[in-house]
């Protein structure tokens, strides 16, 4: 057993989870790697690993048992983002949004809104998180977007940037300002939007570097409707959920750039156990071997950070 996986051994994990963890780590190494270069050089959304991810039924981890989950820890999940994004990065930040995007409804939502929304992700739905506009980005509270009431529907206008999923998920965590109260931060509400709501349009889809299978939407509202009835909490109610949901979503951002660290490093390792220049390995050559010992002092302090953080 090599430093990272001694660390590995001692995340604090019950039986159950870390049994479930092996299995990840399988249909990573398994399904999910050998595609991985296809999936970025084409920049298809991956849905073939969306399918293998949904076959083990990972979003349950995330889901109380009342809707169809089977709930594990914070540490639990974010070790699936790091083992996921680590075979493949596009497929990692894809799967975790749907956690990032459904949490405040499972942690805000009325019985009802969990009983009709949230067995849709159980079962293996996509989902989206939407806050970000282009002129709304660290600073969140300045979002344009409006949540107009009319009769028992609530109609959105504006449009969302960046969003991870934006084209292709099943149910949207949307953030916007209610008409009629005042205050750039007091106005901000929360509410969800089901798939194939009239007015919901992709209006681009970001061609990055890295991380190209996994979809970056702008996406725009033209008089979407949404029944009351999805409202989050009430009008008003956005902020405090908006940092809520943040404070659950960024650990998994480490988590998915720690997979994408741990699979440079380990590829670079077996690199330079391989490759000989002047009759030796060089891995021998002490220049790379100050570099290895630097790399991975810095993974090990991350990766135990992230744990501490996670528990
Ligand atoms: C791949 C990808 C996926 C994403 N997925 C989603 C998603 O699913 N949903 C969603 O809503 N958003 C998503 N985003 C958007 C992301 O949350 C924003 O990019 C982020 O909030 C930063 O906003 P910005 O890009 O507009 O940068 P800006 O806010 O313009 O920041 C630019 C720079 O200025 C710095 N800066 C800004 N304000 C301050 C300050 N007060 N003090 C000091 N420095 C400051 C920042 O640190 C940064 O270095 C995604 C982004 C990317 C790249």
């Amino acid at each position: 057993m090599n430093l990272l996986e001694r660390l590995d051994a001692r995340i604090a994990l019950a039986e159950e989870e870390r049994m479930l963890l092996d299995s990840v780590r399988a249909l990573a190494r398994d399904r999910i790697a050998p595609r991985a270069e296809h999936f970025d050089r084409t920049a298809e959304f991956p849905w073939e690993h969306v399918r293998a991810i949904n076959e083990l039924g990972l979003n349950a981890m995330f889901v109380p048992e009342a809707y169809g989950g089977s709930p594990m820890s914070y540490t639990a999940y974010l070790a699936c983002v790091r083992e996921i994004s680590q075979a493949c990065a596009a497929t990692g930040i894809s799967w975790a949004t749907n956690y990032h995007a459904m949490k405040p409804l499972i942690d805000w939502g009325t019985e009802e809104q969990k009983q009709r929304l949230v067995p849709r992700i159980a079962e293996g739905g996509l989902a989206a998180l939407a806050i970000t506009e282009p002129d709304a980005g660290s600073d969140a509270t300045g979002m344009r977007t409006t949540f107009r009431e009319d009769g028992n529907d609530i109609v959105i206008n504006g449009g969302k940037t960046f969003i991870t999923n934006g084209d292709v998920a099943d149910l949207y965590l949307v953030f916007g300002k209610w008409e009629g109260i005042a205050g750039a931060k007091e106005s901000i509400s929360v509410l969800v939007l089901e798939k194939g709501t009239r007015g919901l349009s992709v209006v681009r889809l970001e061609d990055k570097m890295g991380t190209r299978a996994s979809s970056t939407a702008t996406i725009a509202f033209d008089n979407c409707r949404v029944p009351r009835a999805n409202l989050l909490g009430q009008p008003g109610d956005g902020l405090k959920i908006l940092f809520a949901s943040l404070n659950k979503s960024r650990p998994s951002v480490a988590a998915h750039a720690l997979g994408i660290a741990r699979a440079a490093f380990e590829d670079a390792v077996a690199y330079i156990n391989e490759r000989k220049q002047s009759g030796r390995r060089i891995l021998e050559f002490q220049g790379i071997q100050f570099m290895v010992a630097d790399l991975a002092a810095e993974l090990a302090l991350v990766e135990s950070w992230l744990w501490q953080v996670g528990a």
